[in-house]
């Protein structure tokens, strides 16, 4: 019998026994039974498991795991009572010591398979992942959905993975306890007046979503409901007897930012760009590598403040700044990056964008007194390349932290254009990391270091840094007249580099 035979012999509703040998990119166990591939999630490597086949396909099949047999070493109770429904946790029976190998793995694997890097040679330049002493209670940012339950009782939690369903949760593991009387404070106000939920399939509802954002040394706390609010208002009434609920939310200890965030559209995009402050400041204040920071409702600020100071940490460590380096941080959400490097550099630079965010890191810069930084807002791929055509703007170290999809060619290309000596790049996503790496090696660098961080325990995504170097002087360079003034160069390097030139 031929493997395609013993394939057919799956099927669907199929009750099978395997060993867990291996865990997908996903966090999903894969077990081979002649060949035949089964996912199956919330499986653990070394698990022995009953699992049934939901949908068989000729080499592979996904599995529903109906039962642990013989559970493996690194299996754990999960914290959390809903970890397995909840799509926000999708390893939290895993050991945290289990996670932290499947990440350094998951790192590793794609950086070889898809940035096509040597395997010897990857081995050879990766630093074990950063991890956490307690992975638990680290976000200091949630948007839960509001919705109904079976029964037509308001809810807020956290959607089951890969679908739209919530699973009511007011008290979230990983998340900071004060969320839930925030979330309590918000259900039974809407139950008092009557006020409905969002309705994703109709369009109609008022509240869709509740961002809570505290900051974690400042203590300050921040509550935006986002609603489905089309009438134009004359007294900034956005909820039914909104004086009770803001007086309310205002008594929870640290609150300090109450706001209402306009969003009308049939979108899954969670935040609208309009945001209305009902009560308190605009912003929180946040301390991170020794500096203020003021952020808004719409600004990317990283969830975990205790594992952002290590990654940053690295990240300074890469850039090997001396005090007179030209940085430029691209993808600088409020200039948290920036900010930190602007005090080992001459001058930083930062490009983002959201313009609340560029709002922030301005007014970060003042609040921490560093006035070598400069913030441009727009896209890193039509900023850089339009300051480098017409001001010809040079760079001793580029450092970029992209969204998932990594980064867009024309910054990549303009990148090797200024021909910085390292660049260091902070990544969410290894896969866009490793394409992008080998983009960045192809044209002239040497990747140094690669360093995962686990920003995200008990979730399967992992942060990476990485530490690339030019290896030789890049040529176009050459042909560039400059004029010095124009340029505002301040590192001491680059102008003797164009001294050379001009001689
Ligand atoms: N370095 C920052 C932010 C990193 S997250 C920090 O550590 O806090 C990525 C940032 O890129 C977000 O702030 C996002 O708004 C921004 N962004 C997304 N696409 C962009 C683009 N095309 N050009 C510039 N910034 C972009």
């Amino acid at each position: 019998m031929n493997k395609n035979e013993k394939a057919r012999l799956y099927k669907k509703d199929d009750l099978l026994t395997v060993e867990i040998t291996d865990i997908g990119n996903d966090g999903e166990g894969i077990g081979k039974i002649d060949g035949y591939t089964l996912f199956i999630k919330d499986a653990v490597i070394g698990d022995k498991v009953k699992a049934k086949i939901m949908k068989a396909k000729k080499n592979y099949a996904y599995a529903h795991l109906e039962e642990v047999i013989t559970p493996s070493k690194d299996r754990v109770k999960p914290r959390c009572p809903i970890a397995r429904q909840c799509g926000g946790c999708q390893i939290q029976n895993m050991s945290y010591e289990s996670q932290l190998k499947f990440k350094q793995n998951k790192v590793r694997n794609n950086i070889i398979r898809l940035g096509g890097f040597d395997e010897a040679f990857v081995d050879s330049i990766m630093e074990p992942i950063i991890g956490m002493d307690d992975p638990f209670a680290y976000r200091n940012k949630a948007q839960f959905p509001v919705g109904k339950d079976k029964n037509g009782k308001i809810v807020t939690g956290f959607y089951a993975g890969h679908s739209h369903n919530i699973i009511p949760n007011t008290d979230c593991m990983i998340g900071a306890s004060d969320n839930k009387a925030i979330l309590e404070t918000i259900i039974s106000h809407m139950e008092k007046y009557h006020i409905e939920p969002y309705d994703e399939v109709s369009g109609k509802g008022l509240v869709r979503h509740i961002l809570i954002r505290k900051g974690f040394v400042s203590k300050e706390l921040m509550v935006c409901l986002v609603i489905n609010y089309n009438k134009k208002s004359k007294n900034d009434i956005y909820i039914k007897n909104q004086d009770e609920l803001i007086s309310r939310l205002s008594a929870i200890d640290g609150m300090t930012s109450i706001s209402v965030s306009i969003n009308t559209e049939k979108t899954n995009v969670i935040m609208g760009t309009e945001i209305i402050t009902l009560w308190g400041s605009d912003t929180i204040k946040d301390t991170l590598c020794g500096l203020q920071f003021n952020i808004s409702p719409l600004s990317f600020y990283q969830v975990n403040p205790i594992q952002t100071e290590k990654l940053y940490g690295q990240a300074i460590e890469y850039a090997q700044l001396s005090g007179n380096e030209t940085v430029w941080d691209l993808y600088c959400g409020i200039g948290t990056i920036t900010l930190s490097m602007s005090k080992k550099a001459g001058k930083v630079y930062g490009i983002e964008i959201i313009p609340q965010a560029i709002d922030d890191a301005n007014e970060n810069a003042i609040r921490n007194n560093i006035t070598n930084a400069k913030f441009y807002v727009g896209k890193a791929e039509e900023v850089l390349p339009d300051l480098y055509e017409k001001e010809g703007i040079y760079a001793d170290v580029i450092c970029i932290d992209p969204p998932r999809k990594g980064c867009d060619i024309a910054a990549l290309e303009t990148m090797l254009k200024m021909a910085p000596k390292r660049i260091v790049y902070v990544s969410c996503d290894s896969a866009t990391l490793a394409r992008d790496l080998r983009i960045l090696c192809d044209g002239g660098y040497k990747l140094e270091h690669i360093r995962p961080c686990d920003m995200f325990p008990m979730s399967v995504h992992v942060e990476t840094v990485c530490l690339l170097s030019k290896l030789h002087e890049a040529k176009h360079h050459i042909n560039i007249k400059v004029d010095m003034d124009e340029l505002n160069l301040t590192s001491a390097e680059a102008k003797a580099t164009y001294k050379e030139i001009e001689e």
